[in-house]
């Protein structure tokens, strides 16, 4: 009655015991995954390299689920390496403890600069936090004229002196009527050039020197791809940002760009613009990007899947009954359980390689499974616990197989199956390998 059982055990076994861990050789085609959906996401290659090899030292010796392939698993390793490269959880904007807390915008022209400033005061005022923008950019009169038109559009006033003063005195002045105003932030737009220019760094540094600021926040065009990597090295050398928003995510863009950014600056990427209205700016989640720069969802959820249901430390509980002989029915349900939640039984076991099952076994298999299921649901939990005390007594069984709709020789052949698979599981613990179980690490 055990014997399809015993197989699947045997992968939940290697997990118990830890012996069955991913390897160069089970993950080869998963490095060539990750690596092909990295570039396709746009991560810059030299970014690229660096991370895959980081998560293969990380991924090799890495224990193996039981019921998950190793490759499939070196993908959540992966994933989950990426999540914390970005940061983990979402980084909130600094805020200066004497107000005002002063924000420096950097990037190059078209990125969403001056519409991610806007979009920035909009948040802070329904915060309830004050905010006033202010217009540096004297070589483009559309631009300070543009940022009017947002701040009313927002009912946040801008400050500006026109395109003739300087715009290292046009921000200091700006830092100061916030401060005499008691407005909480200072949003600074600067002016972008379509490419990097050193006149433009020269004039961001005067302004960081000058207001000294509590974010500088790099604006990166999503679609930038490959150029972020570049951008992100020569902003952070020059002038040092604290942070970076993401724009036009709204875009088909995987969004790789964030990573590049990450490795680069070791700053966080603290909001996504995600469209051109004012509106469109949402915290930036690490873990939602994650999946959208590997593309691999479902994969991903299989794998959250199997390591919700099997809890390490249930695991390792579990060892250490049957080490010392006492795992019981209480257990074995609880296993069985762990195994179904999984998904369908037959799904999970077409999921180890090698496995080769036909419909026909696995419907076998599980339905062996339900009337076990259901002749330990009939079990007290005293015979749960001491599987001789239903050995020792028919009257016992005969109760068992009436309430489970079975015949007393069932629960007898369960109830013996059960006591030798515990004997063999216990020789296997004590390290001695059963005979007639292929398979088994010893
Ligand atoms: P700046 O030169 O860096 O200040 O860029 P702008 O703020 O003027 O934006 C350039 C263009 O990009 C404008 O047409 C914006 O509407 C558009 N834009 C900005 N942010 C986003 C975004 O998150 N999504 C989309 N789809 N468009 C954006």
């Amino acid at each position: 009655m055990f014997d399809e059982l015993s197989e699947k055990f045997d992968s939940a076994w290697k997990k118990l015991r830890g012996h069955d861990k991913i390897s160069d050789t089970n993950v080869q085609d998963a490095i060539r995954d990750v690596r092909r959906a990295l570039l396709e996401a746009d991560v810059n290659l030299q970014v690229v390299k660096e991370v895959v090899d980081r998560i293969g030292e990380k991924a090799l010796g890495t224990d193996v689920i039981a019921g998950v392939r190793p490759d499939q698993q070196f993908i959540q390793v992966v994933y989950n390496e990426l999540v914390e490269l970005m940061g983990t959880d979402n980084q909130p904007l600094a805020q200066s403890e004497n107000s005002p807390t002063i924000i420096l915008m950097a990037g190059l022209q078209g990125t969403g600069k001056t519409t991610a400033s806007a979009k920035l005061a909009l948040q802070l005022r329904k915060q309830e936090r004050s905010a006033l923008l202010v217009a540096t950019d004297v070589y483009r009169p559309a631009a300070i004229d543009q940022l009017i038109t947002l701040g009313k559009q927002i009912n946040v006033p801008v400050f500006q002196l026109g395109t003739d003063a300087n715009p290292v005195e046009i921000a200091k002045q700006g830092v100061a009527q916030a401060q005499a105003e008691g407005i909480d932030t200072v949003i600074v737009d600067t002016a972008g050039r379509l490419q990097i220019d050193q006149d433009m760094m020269a004039e961001l540094s005067q302004i960081k020197g000058a207001i000294d600021p509590d974010e500088v926040l790099l604006v990166v065009d999503a679609m930038t791809g490959q150029e972020a990597a570049n951008l992100t090295q020569t902003f952070h050398d020059q002038i040092g940002i604290t942070g970076a928003i993401l724009t036009k995510l709204d875009g088909d863009t995987r969004g790789g760009a964030a990573l590049s950014v990450r490795e680069i600056s070791g700053q966080p990427i603290k909001f996504v613009g995600v469209g051109e209205k004012v509106e469109a700016l949402q915290p930036f989640y690490p873990e939602r990007m994650a999946s959208r720069i590997l593309g691999m969802g479902d994969v991903l959820t299989l794998v959250e899947k199997a390591q919700e249901e099997i809890d390490i430390a249930d695991a390792e509980k579990l060892q250490e009954k049957i080490l010392e002989a006492r795992f019981d029915f209480d257990d074995f349900l609880k296993q069985t359980r762990m195994m179904k939640n999984m998904g369908s039984f037959g799904g999970i076991m077409k999921l180890i390689p090698g496995m080769k099952i036909s419909d026909d076994q696995l419907n076998q298999a599980e339905t062996q499974l339900k009337r076990v299921e259901s002749m330990i649901s009939s079990m007290t939990k005293q015979e749960r616990k001491d599987p001789d005390l239903l050995a020792r007594s028919p009257g016992r069984k005969q109760r068992v197989a009436k309430g489970a709709g079975y015949k007393t020789q069932d629960v007898t052949k369960l109830v013996s199956d059960f006591q030798r698979m515990r004997g063999l599981m216990q020789q296997m613990g004590q390290g001695n390998m059963p005979m007639g179980m292929p398979g088994m690490p010893g």
